[in-house]
């Protein structure tokens, strides 16, 4: 691993997602990231594939706990529940990229993955006013097709540190793998949709995050969106509870 300086001149890259810990691979894939730099006992929860009919569930968790995390949406899923995706920027989380329809990317053309990306980006913009600064391809596999998106999309790849796994746990099991697997730094990859299904069951990742969120805080942990998370700079007040983060989208 290596620490990158993602674009951190203006107009590049993301600004705000500046730092962060590069993931190993080709020259031909364009740059990704799975952790932050850890100065602080920060970790960033995501959750992709929402919004869910069952996101509302989580939000007013999150509001009620006063924590902050970053949501890859598909656009097919946003286009469905446009009030869902707005309210999840109302709630001051960050937005990301998760494509279109959800497809296995390496099987699609250039043009193709461009669509899935440009079409989500607009469609999100739209409907919520946040532009995201971020993407995750679904199932996190990188293509090289990806890039020529990213770059004409400013879009920074983010990957995560722990995954859930929570399609297919229960729920200790969910919990269980967060809570080893957490450091400072970290990004949790949890579900608040399944794909671009209708009415999807995301219940034992419903029941583990009201596990996950005061395990973390019990070990001195706070929250932070991905684009804080990768901040080396953040101020001292990320240590402690806030309950509105700077604007983090363009
Ligand atoms: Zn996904």
């Amino acid at each position: 691993m290596v620490l990158v300086v993602a674009g951190a001149a203006a107009g590049s890259l993301a600004a705000a997602a500046a730092y962060g810990i590069a993931a190993r691979g080709s020259q031909l894939l364009s740059r990704s990231v799975y952790r932050g730099p850890g100065l602080r006992k920060s970790i960033a929860l995501t959750f992709d594939d929402g919004p869910s009919e069952s996101t509302p569930i989580l939000l007013d968790y999150l509001e009620k706990h006063a924590v902050m995390a970053t949501f890859f949406e598909c656009g097919m899923n946003a286009r469905r529940l446009p009030s869902v995706a707005r309210e999840v920027v109302a709630a001051g989380h960050q937005l990301g990229n998760h494509s279109w329809s959800h497809p296995y990317l390496f099987l699609r053309a250039p043009g193709a993955i461009n669509r899935e990306f440009a079409d989500t980006q607009h469609l999100l913009i739209a409907e919520t006013g946040a532009e995201p600064v971020v993407l995750r391809p679904p199932y996190g596999l990188r293509s090289i097709g990806l890039r020529a998106v990213q770059n004409k999309l400013d879009l920074l790849e983010i990957q995560w540190t722990i995954i859930g796994n929570d399609w297919k746990l229960p729920a200790a099991g969910i919990t269980d793998r967060v809570l080893r697997g957490a450091a400072p730094g970290g990004i949790v990859c949890l579900h608040d949709g399944r794909g671009v299904r209708v009415k999807p069951n995301v219940a034992p990742m419903l029941v583990a995050i009201r596990e996950i969120v005061p395990a973390l805080r019990d070990k001195g942990y706070t929250f932070e969106t991905v684009s804080e998370l990768l901040r080396p700079d953040a101020p001292l007040e990320a240590f402690g509870e806030r309950k509105r983060p700077r604007p983090f989208q363009k």
